[in-house]
């Protein structure tokens, strides 16, 4: 089973996916969590990303494809993934599309989750004083969902355009979004 999560910073993707892969045994591949830890390491990939993360802007598509095409070669990803934070723009999905077919392991399905904005911006300043992640401070967040509304919500068209887009609600308790995302699956994966 192959997976993409799409949804705005915020919109709780990442520990959806954390779930999806513990349930449904597959790997999670957040290029976000692989770009932090280039960070955090102090990698020469680490030291160019930084900037530009803690700017809210997108780390180049080479630099992320180059680091995606590692992730999904691993023996953990054989049996299938889940990819949050990829793709974020339309470059990015046509290099995945190729990526993938190389591989032999086309995508499923794609689940959008909805939050409305005014929750995502509450949500992400409750995430700066829990976590400290550098790039939740008030005036990236506002760049990362500028550049969310810009240049990644076309890759959702994208997937609907296709027929591979399902669009789940991501208001409510966590278990209860957990299980529609499970029911979308079920239903289109
Ligand atoms: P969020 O979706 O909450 O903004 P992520 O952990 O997915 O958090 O991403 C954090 C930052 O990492 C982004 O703002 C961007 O700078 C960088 N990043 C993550 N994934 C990609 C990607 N696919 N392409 C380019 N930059 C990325």
């Amino acid at each position: 089973m192959r997976i993409v999560v799409l949804g705005a910073p915020g919109s709780g993707k990442g520990t959806q996916a954390a779930r999806l892969k513990n349930e449904l045994g597959i790997a999670h591949i957040s290029t976000g969590d692989l770009l932090r830890g280039q960070v955090a390491a102090r990698t020469p990939l680490g030291l160019k990303a930084r900037e530009v993360m803690e700017a809210g802007r997108l780390v180049s598509d080479e630099i992320v494809l180059g680091m995606l095409e590692e992730r999904v070669s691993q023996p953990d990803a054989s049996k299938g993934f889940i990819l949050d934070g990829y793709p974020r723009n339309v470059a990015q999905c046509v290099a995945l599309e190729a990526l993938l077919a190389r591989i032999g392991q086309p995508l499923d399905v794609a689940i959008l989750l909805h939050v409305p904005e005014e929750m995502l911006v509450a949500r992400l300043a409750g995430r700066a004083a829990a976590e400290g992640r550098t790039d939740d401070n008030p005036e990236t967040v506002r760049q990362r969902l500028h550049v969310y509304e810009q240049q990644t919500a076309p890759v959702a068209e994208h997937f609907r355009e296709i027929d591979a887009l399902v669009e789940v609600d991501g208001v409510g308790p966590f278990d209860e979004v957990y299980a529609r995302i499970l029911r979308a699956i079920e239903h289109n994966g």
